[in-house]
């Protein structure tokens, strides 16, 4: 089959791969994005909207409470001697990924974007000065500037390092709480810590809560290696979310589950020529909440640099001076949190701690495109 022509062609229709098409169709630049999936579904995310998430949301007219997020006011650290609250120290919501991703797809498409659904990219190979990116259903696409936002998923040939913070096991439950566990939680963040992980639990739309967690491979084999062996270990070691969850309803058949998660990954200068986005440049810790923030702005900065006729390895060296240091210091939290819950104590010490490291731990301010 004669291979299409694109004159930027995005692999991956997450937030990254979203961002920078809706960037491309707003300067009149041709894109194709291409999906693996067929329609909306749940993603392993704990759904925790930053404000520089919404930072980049509102640059694309998407509306957030129009869409039924939820507005969220403070972070509530549970530890296993006392809780410690603090004011979110920036604007906050949470969103389901099934809506959120669509909602972008959607103005990516009305923008000019042509979104091919169910195309999943098989084989990305370099042919004379362009690539060629092969679909399972036979099409092929062809294109010099390629966008890779496959997320946490890997395409052949073009695995990322394992990352510094490795062999943890992410889980995610949507839960209906009775109106009393529901109250209590408020419009609050909580971030769990147990002996082997740690849980975030958060309101989402339609009443629900998201319940996201990572857990160390050694944890979760000591519980039987599943789903069901994990929970009463929770309950057992974090007694607050026993209470948060006690008589809750499961909202899905069962958890989602992600794993080998290069968390600390941050993508050296590409000599691929290829613009790696989102999580395929950067993998901050989860507890940061602001890998959907990292996703919309690698896709802004990239198209930017695109625009202005700057090369890949511009645009990843620039991204990696802005993210590089405070992805490290993230990670080294994330290690420490999942090693000495107990270190995390600190935190009921030194007033505002909390709100200093959400601070320190996400994009800077001065980094975002306006
Ligand atoms: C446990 C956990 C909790 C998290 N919690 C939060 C949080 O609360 N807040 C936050 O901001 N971030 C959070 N994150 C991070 C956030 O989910 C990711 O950083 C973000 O989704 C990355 O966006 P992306 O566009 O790079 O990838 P994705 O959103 O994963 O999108 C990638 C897309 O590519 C498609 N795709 C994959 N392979 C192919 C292929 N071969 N061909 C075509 N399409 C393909 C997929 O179907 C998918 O739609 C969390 C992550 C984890 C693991």
């Amino acid at each position: 089959m004669t291979p299409i022509d694109a004159e930027a062609l995005i692999v991956g229709g997450g937030l990254a791969g979203s961002m920078v098409a809706l960037e491309l169709a707003k300067a009149g630049r041709g894109a194709v994005l291409l999906e693996r999936s067929k329609a909306a579904h749940h993603k392993v995310c704990g759904e925790f909207l930053s404000a520089e998430t919404i930072h980049y949301l509102a640059r694309h007219n998407v509306d957030l409470p129009a869409l039924g997020a939820i507005s969220l006011h403070s972070v509530r650290l549970v530890l296993r001697r006392g809780i410690v609250e603090d004011r979110l120290p920036f604007a906050a919501y949470s969103l389901t990924r099934s809506v959120l991703d669509e909602a972008l797809l959607t103005h990516a498409a009305a923008a000019g974007v042509v979104v091919e659904r169910n195309s999943a990219v098989e084989h990305l190979q370099p042919q004379g000065a362009a690539w060629c990116a092969s679909v399972r259903d036979g099409r092929s696409f062809r294109s010099a500037n390629i966008f890779l936002a496959t997320g946490k998923h890997d395409l052949r040939g073009f695995s990322r390092p394992a990352g510094t913070h490795r062999g943890l096991i992410a889980f995610k439950m949507y839960y209906r709480l009775t109106p009393q566990q529901h109250a209590q939680l408020g419009a609050a963040v909580e971030l769990i810590l147990f002996p082997g992980g740690y849980a975030g639990l958060q309101p989402v739309e339609d009443g629900r809560v998201n319940l996201c967690l990572l857990v160390t491979g050694k944890c979760l084999k000591s519980v039987g290696s599943n789903w069901a062996g994990l929970v009463p270990y929770l309950f057992r070691h974090a007694p607050h979310l026993e209470e948060r969850l006690r008589g809750a309803v499961s909202l899905l058949d069962a958890p989602l589950t992600a794993s080998h998660i290069p968390y600390g990954h941050m993508q050296a200068a590409s000599r691929d020529g290829l613009w790696h986005l989102g999580d395929q440049a950067a993998v901050i810790p989860s507890f940061c909440g602001d890998g959907m923030a990292i996703a919309l702005h690698s896709g802004a900065v990239a198209a930017h640099h695109f625009l202005k006729g700057d090369r890949a390895e511009t645009y990843q060296l620039q991204l990696r001076s802005q993210l590089g240091r405070r992805l490290a210091l993230a990670t080294r939290l994330s290690q420490a949190m999942v090693a000495w819950p107990e270190a995390a104590q600190i935190a009921r010490l030194v007033p505002g701690l909390l709100s200093r490291i959400a601070s320190m731990t996400r994009i800077p301010d001065t980094a975002l495109l306006r």
